[in-house]
């Protein structure tokens, strides 16, 4: 016997998700906004955009994140494209924007080391045209979303392939940002949550989470101009270990400063003495 036909809404409270889960798959599917849902929740859902939903749910039960199965997450007010490949944008790092946006100067040279999906320089170029704006990433396939993202979203960006500073050899910025894998090896979240289907490698350094920010500032001198800032982000209990490696590094005006959550996240010096880079 034929089952009876649900409705859209008898889709969402059957689905066994999270409300706002549920519908931000079935309106993908639908591809449709919520005005519609309002509208036409009641009506016969149709076999083809059932069938999509009931197979999209299914690999939400098992845990994958809505921004993989939509292939998109929204970051600063836009909507970039997100893969396996690259780490899902968080609202965390809309304060390392915030921050690098406040202490550009006018036609300032900005890098992101570790870009994965680019949500981080495309909005600084986007916000402040006047930047000349690079990124790089030691993963082609994270590259490949990042430079997508920049020409969909219209942002100029320079990407390079470069492990940190490897092809930047020679290469002044006025300021350099990262949010690099940060995690602790043993940190429990890398087992919880959407943590478990985001690329490892874009998580932790695989040892006690400092690894990265420590090579990122020790290399950081070598290219910044006089004046240039270094922005970080980071764990909530990192702060004062990369205030430690900002000041080793010959940082001044080190501080840390707090997410919209009020944990610590980004850490961020100026460097005062020249080195390699003379103005
Ligand atoms: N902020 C992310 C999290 O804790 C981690 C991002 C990172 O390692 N850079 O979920």
């Amino acid at each position: 016997m034929n089952q009876p036909i649900p409705t859209y809404q008898q889709l969402l409270r059957d689905s066994g998700l999270e409300r706002i889960d549920a519908q931000v798959l079935l309106l993908h599917v639908c591809r449709q906004n919520r005005a519609w849902l309002i509208a036409h929740g009641d009506e016969m859902a149709s076999a083809a955009h059932a069938a999509a939903f009931a197979a999209l749910s299914a690999r939400r039960r098992a845990g994958e994140p809505v921004a993989y199965l939509v292939g998109t997450r929204e970051f600063y007010g836009r909507e970039f494209a997100v893969s396996p490949a690259v780490l899902i944008p968080r609202p965390d790092t809309e304060l390392l924007v915030e921050l690098a946006l406040e202490l550009a100067p006018p036609a300032a040279r900005v890098v992101d080391l570790g870009t994965g999906s680019g949500c981080i320089p495309v909005t600084l170029k986007l916000e402040r045209p006047d930047l000349f704006v690079s990124a790089v990433d030691v993963s082609p396939d994270a590259l490949a979303v990042a430079m997508d993202n920049a020409r969909r979203l219209g942002a100029s960006v320079q990407f390079h392939e470069s492990d940190w500073y490897a092809a930047l050899a020679g290469q002044c910025f006025d300021l350099i940002v990262s949010n690099p894998p940060y995690i602790d090896q043993h940190d429990p979240h890398l087992q919880q949550g959407d943590l478990r289907f985001e690329p490892r490698g874009a998580l932790t350094d695989h040892g006690d989470g400092l690894s990265h920010l420590r090579a990122i500032v020790a290399a950081a001198p070598a290219h910044l101009v006089p004046g240039g800032w270094l922005l970080l982000e980071h764990g909530h209990d990192q702060g004062a270990a990369c205030r430690t490696l900002l000041h080793e590094a010959g940082f001044a005006a080190v501080a840390t400063r707090r997410d919209l959550g009020s944990n610590d996240r980004v850490s961020l010096g100026q460097l005062v003495r020249p080195d390699d880079c003379r103005a």
